[in-house]
């Protein structure tokens, strides 16, 4: 059996290292602050970490592809001291633009080739090198060509507010994320992989009867959506999305409402509850849907909230890390 494995990638400058300018000398390297706990954290949940990096100096002339392979080298060795591993770096040296400036040596790096973000090559490369599993995967950078490299590679993206903090404007594209930094970065994409949410859906809303007659509570309308839709968007947005939905009653209608989530950017998944079960018997019954995450975040249905969920699931996993006695789900 072959076994896949998600991973983060990584664009190098103004992600991994603050520099925007075309790096030729690794003295003048100034590494991101946040980087190598945020490739550790990747690391730690079996994530590949691979960088790909366009680096045009070579197509201009600057210095030597062996001169490249050498900084992020060196690159590679700076996190791997700090316990960071870096799996693989890919470049590209090339540049589509000719020019007859540039020398000799530098020419034959002229070309369209099919490597340059936000083309796709370094990453089906890194696919292929590495069993990588894409749906489950992220890409991270500075650049809209990085975000738009990522879209068509079918990864989730994020965008940082570091180096160019996307305001380059070359291409129109929307990221999934924006994050502050890669460390910021490291902890949704965290969160993505490791955290599921359970929405207790099933109570029968007597009290807001007539409202609640061909509708579940849930499916009330606030502003022109569903309480179930705010939730979703909600917990999307700080990067929950495997979500785990418990209803009985009249539970045809969220389905029909909701289907498996993809319209919604999430995934989304019914435990068949026959009768209402309360909110224990609810979680339990939805245990073989909840298998393998190490957080699970439980919302009532019918609170409309604003609450910083990130806040609460770092407070959670600080407990959690200290061994505070939760119980893991698994
Ligand atoms: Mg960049
Ligand atoms: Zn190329």
């Amino acid at each position: 059996m072959i076994t896949v494995h998600p991973a983060v990638f990584l664009d190098r400058d103004g992600v991994v290292i603050n520099n925007t300018e075309l790096v030729t000398d690794y003295n003048n390297i100034v590494f991101e602050d946040t980087a190598a706990d945020a490739i550790k954290s990747f690391n730690d949940i079996g994530m590949k970490v691979i960088i790909v990096t366009n680096q045009p100096q070579v197509a201009r002339g600057m210095c030597s592809e062996a001169d490249i392979k050498e900084i992020n080298e060196r690159i590679r060795k700076h996190f791997l001291d700090k316990g960071a591993v870096i799996d693989h770096i890919y470049f590209c040296p090339h540049h589509p633009e000719q020019h007859s400036d540039v020398p000799e040596y530098a020419r034959k790096y002229r070309i369209d080739c099919e490597c340059r973000k936000p083309k796709t090559g370094m990453i089906t490369r890194a696919i292929g090198d590495h069993d990588i599993d894409i749906s489950r995967s992220f890409m991270i950078g500075d650049r809209t060509s990085d975000i738009l490299a990522g879209k068509k590679a079918g990864m989730k993206t994020i965008l940082v507010e570091t180096g160019s903090s996307g305001k380059d404007g070359k291409y129109d594209v929307e990221p999934d994320y924006v994050c502050k930094n890669i460390g910021h970065a490291a902890r949704l994409v965290r969160r993505n992989l490791t955290t599921k949410a359970v929405i207790l859906a099933g109570g029968r809303g007597e009290r807001l009867m007539p409202l609640t007659k061909d509708i579940p509570k849930p499916m009330i309308g606030i502003n022109g959506k569903p309480v179930l839709e705010h939730q979703i968007s909600l917990l999307k947005k700080y990067g929950i999305t495997e979500i785990i939905l418990c209803s009985s009653y009249l539970s045809g209608k969220i389905k029909e409402y909701f289907s498996d989530g993809a319209p919604f950017g999430v995934r989304i998944y019914y435990p068949d509850e026959e009768e209402p079960l309360g909110t224990g018997g609810a979680i339990k019954n939805a245990e073989k849907f909840i298998g393998g995450a190490e957080s699970i975040f439980v919302l009532n249905g019918d609170v409309m909230t604003k609450i910083n969920v990130s806040d609460v699931m770092d407070f959670h996993e600080r407990r959690l890390h200290k061994g505070y006695g939760y119980v893991r789900a698994s």
